[in-house]
């Protein structure tokens, strides 16, 4: 198994030994696994492998599960993000995520952005977060000159990068992204990949994704999950992008890809 970043980047998150429980069933096993900063990685694999889960024990989201356990570390810049003395609230400051279906509050195009921002302490000019925070999510021309207009009558699409402006709002240093373009039509997924492109820039990026095209079109790195017999998700491979589509190391892999592309 490769989990190794051949990169001279830093590191920004690494899962170690990380086993997760829902109640009695382990739903991922021993991931192993350094995120390098300021690229973007995906997670893909088939349905139950465990993607998602992973992707939210990278901030916490899974404790707010009643019945479930967490064992292992995860390291983000030489933090133990599951140290007792860790408010995950804090943890969820600067590791965000943006999910499948969007979610945007019934509230005004302005608000959704200010008010993640002012609950979180921001006191600074707030007309210019929400523009820079809605430019950062290619979202600004479209929405300017309605910024009061409520966001539920954006478009899905839009309503999508209004939740990675919200996201890029609180000035995270990582955003996890489940799916974030499943639920779109293919212009609105263009849109969200050429804004991942650019957010990388900026942000760590992790995206779970079932679309092999792509996590092959917006990944550096790529890590392959599959389950066991005991239905427990596992990594099978991680590597460059390139390595993992064109020349990966494992069988699995290989017959995943190819059978996706195929
Ligand atoms: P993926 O995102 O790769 O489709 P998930 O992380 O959602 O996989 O799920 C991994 C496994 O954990 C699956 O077997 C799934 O049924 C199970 N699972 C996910 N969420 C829950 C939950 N809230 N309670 C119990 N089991 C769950
Ligand atoms: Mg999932």
């Amino acid at each position: 198994m490769s989990t190794e970043v051949q990169s001279k980047t830093e590191v920004e998150i690494s899962i170690q030994n990380l086993n997760f429980f829902y109640d009695t069933f382990q739903a991922v096993k021993n991931i192993n696994l350094d995120v390098p900063r300021n690229q973007v990685t995906a997670f893909i694999g088939p349905s139950g492998c465990g993607k998602s889960t992973v992707l939210r024990s990278i901030n916490r989201m899974n404790e707010l599960i009643p019945g479930t356990r967490t064992e292992g570390n995860i390291n983000f810049r030489g933090v133990d993000i599951y140290d007792d003395h860790v408010d995950p609230v804090e943890v969820r400051r600067h590791i965000g995520m943006v999910f499948q279906k969007p979610n945007p509050f019934p509230k005004s195009i302005y608000d959704n952005i200010a008010w993640g921002a002012k609950i979180n302490g921001f006191t600074g000019d707030m007309d210019e977060l929400v523009e820079t925070s809605l430019q950062q999510a290619a979202l600004w021309n479209e929405v300017k000159d309605k910024l009061k207009q409520n966001a539920l009558r954006l478009s899905g699409g839009q309503q999508q990068r209004l939740c990675i402006a919200r996201a890029v709002a609180i000035k995270p240093h990582i955003i996890l992204m489940d799916e974030p373009a499943s639920a779109l039509d293919p212009i609105s997924t263009t849109k969200i990949e050429d804004l991942i492109n650019e957010l990388k820039k900026n942000y760590t990026i992790i995206i779970v994704t079932h679309n092999m095209q792509q996590a092959a079109r917006v990944s550096d790195q790529t890590a392959f999950f599959l389950v066991d017999e005991a239905r427990s998700g596992y990594l099978v491979e991680y590597g460059k992008t390139d390595e993992i589509f064109f020349n990966p190391k494992n069988k699995e892999t290989e017959d995943y890809i190819s059978g996706r592309f195929g």
